[in-house]
């Protein structure tokens, strides 16, 4: 290994000459408390910037051992360290040191989730921060004397603000490792008590703005208080900050479940927390503790979406010029039938509660009102309403439902329970909803077809999936939190809500051809296949392995921890592919 003199006196030598001298210093150094590994240098300063690791061991670090010894806490410090790392970052590196990226140095830390990421690794011998940096120029030509800052400099001080045990305030790191094991624990324990989510009392659910995941300040913000009839407590493994050892809120049960109330009056705002709430999320968050079971999947419609091979005769059939709804494709879906096709999909991979909010859902597809029934006749109208299964997939397939419902009271003969939502403070309304069902008994007729009967589940084939592009065998990136680019073919996840960003969406799209590679033998089922993914990503230490040119040791890329549903969803979305019905 090379040292931090021989790092000094490399960019001494390359100082002036064009960019692709900076390809001499990859390699390895040994700095006084840590290793450098250059492990891939950009070709030019504005190309993607070039893939650092900072290996820290433990004899230096000295990180207890009990805060990564199983793998929600190892998940709870690595995420702690990676966030310090980012706050160094911000307040040690000096930035724009020329053109293009010069001076940037990144850390892929999350934002108010706790996602396992590439970013950080903590294990009984080392701490290592995979960092991005863009390494000097002045126009294409190398600043070595600012590298040299940047690197020599700049780094070792990183290290010993975020990465040493003794700079970190042990009570704030316990605190949050804590917390995280407070979130997975009472996740764990949903289940068991019949309930799909909790809202903890004194949780703060709106955010700063629509473009924010920041809460908004305590002052502006209705703290959430559970209506009597919904609170329970949970026992929680580590005491909270005030010493308390359990934790009260509201309790949401299985079966239908509605969210009712004016318009304005925080509807949406707690089905977003829940829709986020199938993730940790850090503390001061404000949803720290609203945990939803991790099966739940949010349903929009989505006009304009791929669909291959769907069965959606459950709620659609009989499509003009007798077009099949038991395998339906579509290159342009309508708001009903994508609507439609995304409960079937979330259904087929696994989901049992679904989160659907009447602000993104097609009017048709959630309900059909007694007039409309008069006017246009059910042999003329393929869709079976929303309204009419809900209860149904409860009873016989065991799937719960939240619904955001203000505009339609159609829904109370078919709900269990009903959330009054007023002046951002939630009420039991459930008696009262069916008191009013009784005296005003809906004019509408049930409309029933056949039984629901099992998800057809379908086959993927392997072949209908190209990661290629140009002289590259696998080239798969993601640009944005919306679009992976698999070889030549964007997928488009602007509908795919619970997906968080862009190292989410670049480890689905990676995970996808591993699952190509690995799973789909053209006889497995999707459902089979995710779960095959689900099982290998959980049960590595890290995601590195979705990087299919890693070398040795080498930086991954910034990837974070997908959901099996997201994965789904973007195969789902992928325009190239096939699908065979296992019937
Ligand atoms: P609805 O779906 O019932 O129409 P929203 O959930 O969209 O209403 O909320 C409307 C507005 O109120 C949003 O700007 C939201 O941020 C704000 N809001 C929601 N919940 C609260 C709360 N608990 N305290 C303060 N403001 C809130
Ligand atoms: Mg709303």
């Amino acid at each position: 290994m090379y040292t931090r003199q021989d790092l000094e006196q490399s960019l001494r030598r390359i100082d002036g000459r064009g960019y692709k001298a900076y390809k001499d210093i990859r390699g390895a150094y040994q700095f006084e408390r840590f290793s450098l590994h250059i492990d891939y240098v950009q070709g030019d300063p504005f190309a993607a910037p070039s893939k650092i690791r900072l290996r820290v061991p433990q004899a230096v670090a000295g990180i207890p051992k009990e805060l990564y010894t199983d793998s929600v806490r190892c998940l709870a410090i690595e995420d702690y360290l990676a966030r310090r790392v980012r706050s160094a970052i911000r307040s040690m590196v000096r930035g724009n040191r020329g053109t293009g990226k010069s001076g940037l140095v990144y850390i892929d830390a999350g934002g108010q989730e706790v996602l396992k990421r590439t970013a950080m690794v903590v294990c009984p011998q080392w701490v290592e921060a995979r960092i991005s940096v863009g390494l000097p120029a002045g126009g294409r030509r190398v600043l070595g004397r600012e590298a040299a800052a940047m690197l020599c400099d700049e780094l070792p001080s990183i290290v010993s603000a975020a990465l040493v045990w003794d700079t970190i305030d042990p009570i704030d790191a316990h605190a949050f490792v804590d917390c995280i094991e407070n979130q997975e624990c009472i996740r764990a324990s949903l289940h068991e008590r019949a309930l799909v989510a909790f809202v903890a009392d004194g949780a703060i659910l709106p955010r700063r703005s629509g473009a924010s995941g920041l809460p908004l300040t305590r002052q502006e913000a209705v703290a959430f208080k559970a209506p009597e009839a919904f609170a329970v407590s949970f026992d929680l493994p580590n005491p909270l900050s005030d010493g308390a050892t359990s934790i009260s809120g509201m309790g949401i049960p299985e079966g239908v479940t509605l969210i009712v109330g004016g318009g304005y009056h925080g509807k949406s705002t707690l089905l977003q927390a829940l829709e986020y709430g199938v993730y940790p999320h850090i503390p001061g968050d404000g949803r720290e503790y609203v945990v939803t079971r991790n099966d739940a999947v949010k349903i929009r419609a989505e006009d304009g979406r791929r669909v291959e091979n769907v069965d959606i005769s459950a709620f659609i059939s009989a499509l003009p010029q007798g077009r099949d709804t038991r395998q339906f494709s579509s290159e342009d879906a309508s708001g009903s039938t994508s609507q439609a096709a995304n409960i079937v999909e979330a259904l087929e991979a696994g989901a049992r509660l679904l989160l659907l909010d009447e602000d993104t859902s097609a009017t048709n597809f959630m309900v059909r009102d007694a007039r409309m029934q008069a006017l246009v006749h059910k042999e003329h109208e393929p869709i079976t309403p929303f309204l009419d299964r809900v209860a149904e997939m409860h009873e016989t397939l065991g799937i719960s439902t939240i619904l955001v419902m203000g505009g339609c009271g159609d829904y109370f003969d078919v709900t269990d329970a009903v959330i009054m939502m007023r002046e951002y403070r939630p009420y039991d309304a459930t008696s009262e909803a069916r008191a009013v069902a009784n005296a005003q008994p809906s004019q509408r007729t049930a409309e029933k077809p056949a039984p629901m009967g099992a998800i057809t589940q379908r086959i993927p084939m392997a072949e209908s999936f190209d990661p290629s592009r140009g002289r590259r065998d696998v080239k798969i990136d993601a640009k944005s939190r919306d679009l992976i680019l698999f070889g030549r073919e964007p997928i488009e996840l602007r509908g795919v809500e619970q997906l968080l960003d862009t190292s989410q969406a670049r480890a689905t799209g990676y995970a996808i051809h591993r699952a190509t590679e690995d799973f789909m033998t053209g006889k497995r089922t999707l459902r089979e296949v995710l779960d095959a993914l689900e099982h290998l990503l959980e049960n590595q230490a890290s995601l590195d392995i979705l990087d299919p040119f890693r070398k040795d040791e080498s930086h991954p890329g910034n990837f974070a921890m997908p959901r099996k549903y997201e994965i789904a969803a973007a195969i789902n979305r992928l325009r190239t592919v096939q699908m065979r019905q296992k019937r």
